[in-house]
């Protein structure tokens, strides 16, 4: 299976008791496997919403998404979930660490849902943390972690579960560019040890680590062709 993921005519409304917003009009696009997809377009273009639908966090209101070629529409809710956490890594911008939590706790934290059994939880956050490189802040909590590190942090926990497939949304948006540069430098690495990322961004240093961007205007995808 080439295409990892398969967009065809995707659309979503969000639909309140007293408006409707047509957040998505005509998404196509597909995804290679081990390829790195930057999603770019302006405020309230649908990124968000895009990413969420790709992580199986929600659903589209109309058109077909394969899933290395299986119809994820088709599942019922506790398929999803289980398919979401086996298949994706969320580098979200609403996912940020827990305060209360070390490095070590917030990076084993998507192996409840995995499974791993308990006893490799240490084991896999110990792997994951020397992978992204703060294997020796494992006991710190956010706090006393640099914006570097908390970003190293979330995708250490977005790998730790064996996903296939991370989603990032704007995971350089708040750092410096020298920063930026390092956690991009970093998804490269990730990549190149075989997994699929999809990145939402404004920062066109970002586009630049990218094999591809998708460009969405007004709820409507343009694909450069692979
Ligand atoms: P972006 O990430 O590109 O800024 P979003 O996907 O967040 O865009 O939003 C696309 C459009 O959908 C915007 O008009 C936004 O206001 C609307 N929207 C997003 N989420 C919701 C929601 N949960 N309910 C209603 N409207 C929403
Ligand atoms: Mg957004």
């Amino acid at each position: 299976m080439d295409k990892i993921i398969q967009l065809e005519g995707i659309k979503k409304t969000y639909m309140g008791k007293h408006f409707s917003v047509q957040a998505l009009r005509e998404i196509n696009f597909s995804v290679k496997r081990q390829e790195m997809i930057g999603i770019m377009g302006p405020s309230g273009s649908g990124k968000t919403t895009l990413l969420n639908i790709l992580g199986l966090i929600d659903t589209p209101t109309e058109g077909t998404y394969l899933l290395e070629g299986k119809n994820v529409s088709e599942l019922k809710d506790k398929e999803r979930a289980k398919l979401r956490n086996q298949t994706f890594g969320f580098v979200l911008q609403e996912f940020a660490l827990i305060g209360q939590y070390s490095a070590e706790k917030n990076v084993m934290l998507p192996l409840q849902y995995s499974d791993f059994p308990k006893k490799e939880w240490k084991e896999r956050s110990r792997i994951v943390l020397e992978q992204v490189g703060i294997s020796d802040k494992q006991a710190r909590y956010p706090a006393e972690l640099s914006g570097g590190q908390k970003q190293r942090a979330a995708i250490a926990r977005a790998l730790v579960a064996e996903s296939k497939i991370l989603l990032a949304d704007e995971p350089t948006g708040t750092l410096d560019s020298g920063t930026g540069r390092e956690i991009m430098e970093l998804f490269s690495e990730v990549r190149s040890r075989g997994k699929t990322i999809i990145i939402v961004t404004h920062d066109d240093h970002v586009a630049a680590y990218c094999d591809r961007i998708v460009r969405i205007e007004d709820g409507c995808s343009f694909t450069a062709l692979p």
